[in-house]
């Protein structure tokens, strides 16, 4: 489940509102800012460059009082490590990753980065310190540079052009009408679903944060943008700390380490190969899902 969707469907609606492009975004951002859903502490302290440590101590959480999805999850993510949540349908692989950037507020227990609470951190610095890639890509009507440049609003157009080098979308923006000012959306060029994801990934590279969470596609592209796109991906991931909500099984064999959640919370974790042959959850798993 998307539950990154919240946040989204605010942007998506003010985007709607807002036909004028960055300039409409950067206005929009300033509104979010004065009223955001979870306050800064008093003293809340401006974190930058983070190693991107992540520590969840005893973290309780749920949507309703009644009916609590984790129950006391404690873990460890080092520096640069990838690490990818597998598990059924509604175990809370999603709900996980979205404490991180402090969507929701822990009923119990803590979360730090960097040995640092996350309570203590003013929230627009700990959100720029987490890039956050989904499966349903949001652009907004405006040129493709506008589009990347919503990684990082005051990016220069030499900084945009390399994100979208890493991001192997440079030439197909250079093979587009305008260039990097095709305007695309509904009154313009449409991308491709493999370009959407490019964009993402563009923009990830402009944001350049520490921490990133993947929310892999569950919808499959034809596997040659799927295979290109991993890379890409592979290659934003490399000396951050990534989190990923998989569901590919590249993935999650090139995983530093797998985390398999169930409904009584993290029920086993390591590397694939000691997975399979533990005989667990985890080997039952992906026997289902993908065969021998
Ligand atoms: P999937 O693989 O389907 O994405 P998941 O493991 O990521 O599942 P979550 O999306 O974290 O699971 O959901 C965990 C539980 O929390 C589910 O029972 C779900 O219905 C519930 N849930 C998720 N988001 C919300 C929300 N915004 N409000 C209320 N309940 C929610």
């Amino acid at each position: 489940a998307n539950v990154f969707f919240r946040p989204i469907e605010k942007i998506n609606a003010v985007i709607e509102s807002y036909p004028k492009g960055i300039a409409g975004f950067r206005r929009y951002l300033e509104i979010m800012d004065t009223e955001p859903d979870i306050q800064d502490a008093p003293n809340a302290k401006s974190v930058d460059s983070l190693s991107g440590e992540i520590r969840f101590d005893r973290v309780s959480f749920g949507y309703e009082r009644e009916r609590p999805i984790l129950d006391d999850i404690s873990l460890e993510i080092h520096p640069g490590e990838t690490v990818a949540f597998v598990g059924p349908s509604g175990a809370g692989k999603t709900t996980i990753c979205s404490l991180l950037p402090r969507f929701y507020e822990v009923d119990a227990g803590s979360i730090t980065v960097d040995g640092m609470d996350i309570r203590d951190l003013k929230l627009e610095s700990l959100r720029k310190q987490i890039g956050i890639v989904q499966q349903d890509v949001f652009l907004f009507s405006g040129t493709i540079q506008e589009n990347i440049a919503y990684g990082r609003l005051d990016a220069t157009l030499e900084e945009i052009w390399d994100a979208a080098e890493r991001a192997h979308l440079a030439d197909v923006i250079r093979s587009m009408p305008a260039g990097m000012n095709t305007v695309i959306g509904e009154r313009g060029v449409k991308l491709s679903g493999g370009q959407k994801q490019r964009m993402a990934i563009a923009r990830m590279f402009l944001k350049n944060p520490p921490i990133l969470i993947l929310d892999e596609a569950t919808s499959a592209l034809d596997t040659e943008t799927e295979m290109a796109i991993q890379k890409s991906l592979a290659e934003l991931a490399v000396g951050r700390t990534t989190l990923v909500i998989a569901h590919r099984l590249a993935t999650i064999r090139n995983a530093d380490r797998i985390i398999v959640v169930n409904r009584d919370g993290i029920a086993e974790q390591g590397k694939h190969q000691e997975l399979v042959e533990a005989g667990g959850i985890y080997s039952r798993l992906h026997q289902a899902q993908f065969g021998s």
